[in-house]
C-alpha cells in the first residue's frame, strides 16, 4: 500500500485552492480540510456576538468566549462534501457571504484564534492522508508536509471568479466590492505579525491566471503522485 502524505495548499484569496484541494482529496481518497472555513466560522460567531463590526474589534471578549466555540466538519451524505458546523449549526453557506469575508482577516490576525485553530488542524492531520488548504499550512501548521503548493493569480482574475460565484449563490454584490475584499484580505493576511501569508521555501508555485481547472488539477495531481511514489 502506498504511504500517505500531507499536502499543503496555500495561496492568495480566491485562487481556487479549495476546489483543487477537494478534487485532489477525492482522487487520492484523502481527507480534505478547508481551514479558511474554520476562520470564517469564528468570524461569524464574533459578528453574531457583536464582538466585531466596522468600528471596533473586542479581542478580550472573543478570547474569553473561545472555549465555547466548537468547530467541526461533517460530510453531507447527499453531496459527499464536508460542511462546517459552528456549535452544531451548519454554517457552510452563511460563512461564504461577503459580510463574513469582510471581517475574517481581522479575526485571523488575532493570535489566540490562530493558536486554537492551528492545534485543531494539526490533530486532524496527525495520521496524514490529508489535503489542507489555507494561508499558513506549509509554513506553520505542517512545515514538514511532503508536498506544498502555493497558488496565485492576478487580483483581477481572482475577483472575477469570486464575483461570479457569489452571484450564482444569489448574493447582491458589486464586482468592485469583491475586488476590494480580495485585495484587502491579501494585504492583511500577508502583513500580519502571526503566521503571515507567504510561500514556503519548498513550495511549488502555481499561477493559474491562464490555466483551466483541469490543467491546474492535472499539474498538482502529477506532483502528488510523484511524491507519493517516492515515499512508497
Ligand atoms: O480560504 P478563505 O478565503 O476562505 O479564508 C478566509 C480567510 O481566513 C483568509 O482571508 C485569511 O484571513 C484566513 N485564513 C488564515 N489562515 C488559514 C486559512 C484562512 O488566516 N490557514
Amino acid at each position: 500500500m502506498s504511504k500517505k502524505i500531507i499536502i499543503a495548499i496555500d495561496g492568495h484569496s480566491s485562487t481556487g485552492k479549495s476546489t483543487v484541494a477537494r478534487q485532489l482529496a477525492k482522487k487520492l481518497r484523502y481527507i480534505y480540510v478547508d481551514t479558511g472555513a474554520m476562520y470564517r466560522a469564528v468570524t461569524l460567531y464574533a459578528m453574531r456576538k457583536c464582538f466585531i463590526d466596522e468600528n471596533r474589534f473586542n479581542k478580550e471578549a472573543l478570547e474569553r468566549f473561545l472555549p465555547f466555540i466548537h468547530i467541526k466538519f461533517e460530510v453531507n451524505s447527499k453531496t459527499g462534501l464536508a460542511e462546517v458546523f459552528l456549535n452544531n449549526e451548519n454554517v457552510e453557506k452563511t460563512i461564504r457571504k461577503l459580510a463574513v469575508s469582510n471581517f475574517v482577516s481581522q479575526i485571523a490576525a488575532f493570535s489566540q484564534v490562530r493558536k486554537k485553530l492551528v492545534e485543531q488542524q494539526q490533530l486532524m492531520g496527525k495520521d496524514k492522508g490529508i489535503v489542507m488548504d489555507g494561508r499558513d499550512i506549509g509554513t506553520v501548521v505542517f512545515p514538514d508536509a511532503e508536498l506544498k503548493v502555493f497558488m496565485t493569480a492576478t487580483a483581477k482574475d481572482r475577483a472575477e471568479r469570486r464575483y461570479k460565484e457569489l452571484l450564482e449563490r444569489g448574493e447582491d454584490v458589486t464586482y468592485e466590492d469583491v475586488l476590494k475584499n480580495v485585495v484587502d484580505r491579501d494585504h492583511i493576511d500577508s502583513t500580519r505579525k502571526d503566521s503571515p501569508l507567504r510561500k514556503a521555501e519548498d513550495a511549488v508555485v502555481i499561477d493559474n491566471s491562464n490555466l483551466t481547472l483541469e490543467e491546474q488539477f492535472d499539474q498538482i495531481l502529477t506532483l502528488a503522485r510523484e511524491v507519493i511514489s517516492k515515499k512508497s
